[in-house]
């Protein structure tokens, strides 16, 4: 049927043609580039979800369209083309991708309407991911996944894929999965016996060249829900990697993959007891130290005990259980290259913590303050931790007597 566009489309009669020769109508620049209006193009120029080509007019590279309101299509080029004739090439793995894809969404979002009664609303098709948003946003993987073998049964039936404009008259008479969504001409996209569509962009020819479909993710978003997929080398690609990931967690395990989840299910389980064990024995030996500075006092006969700590936990716990005990405590620590001082009593103990703090900070240059029973200080770097210790320690027992 006679459709009329400035620019003929050859990609629709038949969207294989990756070489072709056109007249330039019109020379001019476009957003800064060279461009180039043709009688006819191979190129898709993009739109309904489907991304524009990419490819050559004699040698330069092509790198986007526009289409003016007569239905020219004007080619952007890299480098000024100045010929009156000019010979393009479609970058096909590029074009045939997107075929494959587009024709894979028809074929999924069909199944999807007549198994689940699920109108797709949305498609993307990026580098990556392809997505389709449906509108009912409470279907269950299993559901999803009854329409996945629908659409690949579909696909290994390969039923012809036939695209063509219609009139008004047999628009009407057509079963439409969904209404058009654009004047002037309408074009539809047939899948014999199972899908009748309007669409403008590139399909395979019969559902075969799809290859396969394989859904990789749901996602709920409000009152819809996003479906991604992958068609054709793209889900080949992914199963590869899909199988080489497997494979490499499986000889790290040395287990089959049915084994992968029970193996590691174990290990995060012993390691939770390796932890709680581990856990246990630091109190254990904390307890320890505590009980042998306690002795240490006590074969001395005084209420002073200084201890030097291998972090900030052990400091706390032994300044709070030796001023449980009545005794006074100075207890340091090196953290992140900066001396740190506890110093802690018993209620028996007369010495007032907290202005002792200030003193030693003012000192040595740092900064502290705390409660006349518990008080606490940070050093500047290179401050001998020690050497502070032995100064608080000094001024405790003068002031204890
Ligand atoms: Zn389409």
């Amino acid at each position: 049927m006679g459709t009329y566009y400035l620019t003929r489309r050859i990609y629709y009669d038949n969207p294989y043609i990756k070489t072709f020769r056109a007249r330039v109508l019109q020379w001019n620049e476009i957003d800064g580039r060279p461009a180039l209006l043709l009688d006819a193009t191979a190129f898709y120029p993009g739109g309904g979800g489907q991304p524009p080509d990419r490819g050559t007019l004699n040698g330069v590279a092509v790198v986007g369209f526009e289409v003016d309101e007569r239905g020219g299509v004007w080619h952007l080029l890299k480098r000024p083309v100045k010929t009156r004739e000019v010979v393009g090439r479609v970058e096909w793995n590029r074009r045939f991708d997107h075929m494959q894809q587009h024709t894979g969404q028809h074929i999924l979002s069909a199944a999807l309407a007549q198994m689940l009664e699920a109108n797709t609303v949305g498609f993307h098709l990026g580098a990556e991911e392809v997505t389709i948003d449906v509108d009912k946003p409470d279907l269950t993987a299993t559901e999803i996944s009854s329409a996945e073998w629908l659409a690949n049964r579909i696909i290994t039936d390969n039923r012809k894929v036939e695209a063509r404009f219609v009139s008004k008259g047999e628009l009407s008479l057509l079963p439409l999965r969904k209404q058009p969504s654009v004047q002037g001409p309408i074009r539809i996209v047939e899948i014999a016996g199972f899908d009748v569509t309007p669409c403008g962009g590139t399909h395979v020819t019969h559902t075969g060249e799809v290859g396969l479909v394989k859904v990789t993710g749901l996602d709920r978003r409000g009152d819809k829900l996003r479906i991604s997929f992958l068609c054709g080398w793209r889900a080949l690609k992914d199963y590869a990697r899909t199988r080489e990931t497997l494979d490499a967690i499986s000889r790290h395990l040395t287990t089959g993959y049915e084994e992968i989840l029970p193996v590691i299910q174990k290990l995060q389980k012993r390691l939770r007891e390796e932890q709680k064990l581990r856990e246990n024995a630091e109190k254990a030996l904390l307890e320890a130290k505590v009980d042998a500075l306690r002795r240490e006092a006590g074969v001395n006969g005084g209420r002073l005990v200084k201890h030097l700590a291998g972090n900030r936990q052990e400091a706390q716990f032994v300044a709070s259980r030796l001023a449980g005990d009545g005794l006074a405590a100075v207890v340091g620590w090196v953290e992140n290259g900066r001396p740190q001082m506890i110093l802690a009593r018993g209620d028996g103990v007369d010495a007032d913590m907290a202005s002792l703090i200030k003193e030693i900070a003012e000192k040595f240059g740092g900064r502290g303050g705390g409660r006349p029973e518990r008080a606490q200080c940070g050093l500047p770097e290179g401050i001998d931790i020690e050497k502070a210790m032995d100064f608080a320690a000094e001024k405790i027992v003068n002031e204890v007597g």
